[in-house]
């Protein structure tokens, strides 16, 4: 740092400068994040100083946090939730399974999470120190039910669901899951952080949330496809006590003790959700999924037109294609046309996420521009 501070102008140069060296979402087909709504912006603004972790001081942006976990809790099919608005699908993967290790006895405790799921519970199992196993995929890439029976032992504390995988976008079968944590006494935890905001307002109705009794936990996020800003996550317990073996007294706040895994965490991306989905409702959520959807259908059937198939027909606004060498095509994609992709981990293939920011326009280009590559 300087010893004399800079002018306005100069700053503002010099953030213009970083700011165009960042990447537009419009060619970016690899994130599962996209532009905030203006509501969410506006409110994000205007609540910027507030902080979640003294809510004493905030008892108006603490409402608004109350009432978005309610609106949640009513998405996901359960009218009593318990939870707090978290900065992401890692730190709610973190708490519901922080939950699970505190209210265990169990000594070397293992969780157990289909082969699919997020590498945030690969930094879980180095944070809380557990055995986190991990079940084999069907053909389909849902967690294959015989596999998970098989890694339950005398020492497993819960197991997880994913509902919109990281990379599939496929859902598990969180009904089965349920059954099998009702009948061993098991945590259930499914993650939702991506899916959380697209299968309650798909056409297909799937059973993946709170309406399964043996579901204790979800994480959703609202920074992803719920259109608010970075960094608004969302965990909800079904039982209080739940989010109480998460307390920690808090001696000097204006609270006396804290669930949350931040102490200070941002008031701005309560304000900003609860913005965006009293303003969008179900029905703006509806028609903005629908168009991810047309445009992940517009994709898979360009696609195949030009020779490439999906590895599954997609679930949700997530497209796998099998191309041969995807790491060198994707390179090319992003150095040649300037189109940023993924790969899946196993098998390799192609990962594309069809964020709103997509327009079918920008599709089409991405898909003449596929073809040249592929047919080189
Ligand atoms: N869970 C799932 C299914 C995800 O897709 C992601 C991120 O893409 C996460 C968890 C982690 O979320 P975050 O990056 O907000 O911590």
């Amino acid at each position: 740092m300087n010893e004399k501070g800079i002018s306005n102008q100069k700053l503002t140069d010099l953030l213009d400068t970083a700011k165009s060296n960042d990447v537009g979402y419009e060619r970016v087909l690899s994130a599962m994040c996209t532009y905030p709504h203006d509501v969410a912006v506006q409110a994000h603004t205007k609540f910027i100083e507030a902080n979640m972790g003294d809510p004493g001081l905030f008892p108006g942006t603490y409402s608004l946090e109350k009432e978005v976990i309610n609106m949640m809790g009513q998405l996901l099919h359960c009218s009593s939730v318990h939870g707090y608005i978290t900065t992401g699908g890692t730190e709610s993967n973190i708490q519901a399974l922080r939950t699970m290790v505190n209210s265990s006895n169990v000594a070397n405790p293992n969780v157990i999470v289909p082969e699919s799921a997020h590498f945030s519970f690969d930094k879980i199992a180095n944070i809380l120190g557990i055995e986190v196993k991990k079940a084999e995929l069907d053909s389909k890439f849902k967690v294959d039910i015989g596999s998970v029976k098989s890694l339950i032992d005398s020492n497993t504390i819960g197991l997880v669901g994913i509902a919109g995988s990281t990379e599939f976008g496929q859902i598990d079968p969180i009904n089965s899951l349920s059954d099998i944590a009702l009948e061993n006494n098991l945590y259930l935890h499914v993650d939702a952080a991506f899916g959380g905001f697209v299968i309650p307002f798909l056409e297909t109705s799937y059973h993946f949330d709170f309406v399964l009794d043996g579901v204790t936990s979800i994480a959703l996020d609202p920074h992803k496809m719920g259109f608010s800003t970075i960094p608004s996550g969302g965990i909800l317990f079904r039982n209080r006590e739940d989010l109480n073996h998460l307390q920690t007294h808090t001696p000097y706040l204006t609270i006396s003790t804290q669930s949350s895994l931040t102490g200070t965490r941002s008031g701005a991306s309560v304000a900003a959700t609860y913005a965006v989905m009293s303003y969008l409702g179900k029905e703006g959520y509806r028609q903005i999924v629908k168009q991810c959807m047309d445009l992940t259908n517009d994709l898979v059937e360009g696609a195949k037109k030009i020779g490439i198939n999906p590895l599954i027909e997609p679930v949700m606004n997530v497209v796998t294609l099998d191309v041969q060498d995807p790491d060198t095509l994707r390179a090319r994609l992003r150095d040649e046309f300037g189109w940023y992709v993924s790969i899946t981990r196993n098998p390799r293939a192609l990962r594309l996420v069809l964020m709103p920011h997509l327009t079918h326009k920008n599709l089409d280009l991405f898909l003449q521009d596929l073809e040249k590559l592929v047919k080189i």
